[in-house]
């Protein structure tokens, strides 16, 4: 029932018991019974109209006052008002929280200024690309915070095409870009973007067209004299031209060994397992691979092989030759005439495949250990040239090792040698016909000597 009908209702009630009484008895006893019972009803009123007002100052879903009549509607109806604001207010919390659960789980930093570029809430990780508080700086000028150039200017323009670099002081090697998103009245996003491994990528990019463009130029810039000298003097005393054309065919085998180990490099980068999973006959590869490295010393060093017979592995027989013969080649360019060459296979105490390949020659100081498989990266350039290197054989080495699961140890001491160990994982070995020989202490182990 309203209110309304109520409070008539009730009246209705005061003048009939005010007839009634004043039928009964006197109109005087009429008046008074009317009297004395609307005194009782406006007491009653303001006797509720206190209690709202004594919850009107702590007003809580707990404490609405609970009466009978009218007031019972009205308090009713503030009761259910109340319960609907509440169920609101916690689906418009719900929502917002999760807001602030996706923004703050975001990869990118995310900062929200106020219409004075006041910091006004930030997410963990704009807190440490930007190096601001979360909370403790909330209403501060982000300017006055984060120091950087342009920053004023940036946030001005806020345009969101324009993008800012800042490396921050705290962290140098990081790179992050800016973008400001104008929004709302006068706010304004700011979204930190962590592109150092992008930059990174970029500058391996640039720095790996630079040097392929200079490795190539060198050779091309032999050829082409040559050639301008040939043009300006056709006639050439035979032996003259035979001495040019020689030098000529050698920087181009040059270009072509740097084209070739460059194409095998993408082949190399482009997929994750060796294209052929086959059993490699390791006892047949390295004896050719000894072979080899005699012809390219053609006697000036001592080679020796030390090999398990019937030693096998699985991999891709193509990969793990290129990889091995730029370790044995390697060993000889590196080697002063007279030194020693040793090249082992055998199983190690955990079962692992070993390869190895030992010089006595000039060694590598220990600082460039670490960047010799970077592609390029050479220890004394002149003398990698001259041996007929690229500077890409130990990145080769590292692809294919990479692709074999196994890893690369390198020991070297400067004027004494190195040792290149390949260590494959211990499954590669078992494959049908393998010798399963421990610390190359077999009795069926060839060892050449030339
Ligand atoms: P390169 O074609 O120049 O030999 P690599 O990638 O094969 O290129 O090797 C990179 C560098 O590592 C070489 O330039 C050389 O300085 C050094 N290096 C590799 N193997 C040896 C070795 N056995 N002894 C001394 N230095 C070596």
């Amino acid at each position: 029932m309203t209110v309304w009908r109520l409070l008539a209702l009730k009246f209705a009630m005061v003048a009939l018991l005010a007839v009634g009484v004043g039928a009964w008895l006197t109109p005087l006893a009429g008046w008074i019974t009317a009297f004395v019972a609307l005194a009782l009803l406006y007491t009653r009123h303001i006797h509720q109209l206190t209690r709202l007002e004594h919850w009107l100052k702590a007003p809580g879903i707990d404490n609405v006052p609970d009466a009978a009549g009218a007031w019972g509607v009205v308090f009713a109806g503030i009761y259910r008002a109340l319960r609907r604001e509440i169920r609101e207010r916690d689906a418009v919390k719900h929502e917002l929280e999760l807001f602030m659960q996706a923004a703050q789980a975001l990869p990118d930093g995310i900062v929200i200024l106020d219409r004075g570029d006041e910091l006004s809430w930030c997410n963990d990780t704009a807190a440490r690309h930007l190096g601001v508080r979360p909370g403790g700086d909330y209403g501060l000028r982000l300017t006055n915070i984060v120091r950087v150039p342009r920053l004023a200017a940036f946030l001005q323009s806020a345009n969101p095409d324009e993008t800012l670099e800042y490396r921050p002081a705290a962290n140098p090697g990081q790179v992050l870009s800016l973008k400001s998103i104008p929004f709302g009245k006068g706010r304004k996003l700011l979204v930190s973007l962590d592109v150092t491994q992008i930059e990174r990528a970029d500058t391996t990019r640039r720095d790996f067209i630079a040097n392929v463009s200079h490795e190539l130029r060198t050779p091309l810039t032999v050829i082409h004299g040559f050639l301008e000298h040939m043009r300006d003097a056709p006639v050439l005393p035979a032996e003259q031209a035979r001495r040019h054309i020689a030098l000529m065919s050698q920087q181009s085998d040059r270009m072509l060994k740097i084209v070739d180990d460059l194409l095998m490099l993408s082949r190399l980068e482009g997929g994750d397992a060796p294209h052929r999973e086959e059993p490699v006959d390791v006892h047949a590869m390295l004896q050719a691979l000894a072979e080899e490295a005699r012809a390219l010393s053609a006697g000036r060093h001592h080679i020796e092989v030390n090999i398990a017979r019937g030693a096998a592995m699985s991999g891709s027989a193509d990969e793990l030759r290129s990889a091995f013969g730029n370790l044995v080649s390697n060993a000889v360019r590196y080697t002063p005439a007279g030194g020693r060459i040793a090249l082992a296979w055998r199983i190690d105490e955990k079962n692992r495949p070993l390869f190895s390949v030992k010089d006595n020659g000039i060694g590598i100081a220990a600082e460039h250990i670490p960047r010799l498989t970077e592609r390029f990266y050479r220890v004394d350039r002149g003398r990698s040239r001259e041996t007929g290197g690229t500077g890409l054989g130990l990145a080769i080495v590292k692809h294919v090792l990479l692709r074999h699961q196994a890893t690369l140890e390198i020991e070297s001491a400067l004027g004494t040698g190195s040792e290149f160990r390949v260590l494959f994982p211990y499954w590669r070995g078992n494959v049908a016909g393998a010798t399963p020989t421990s610390n190359g202490a077999s009795g069926a182990a060839d060892v050449d000597a030339a």
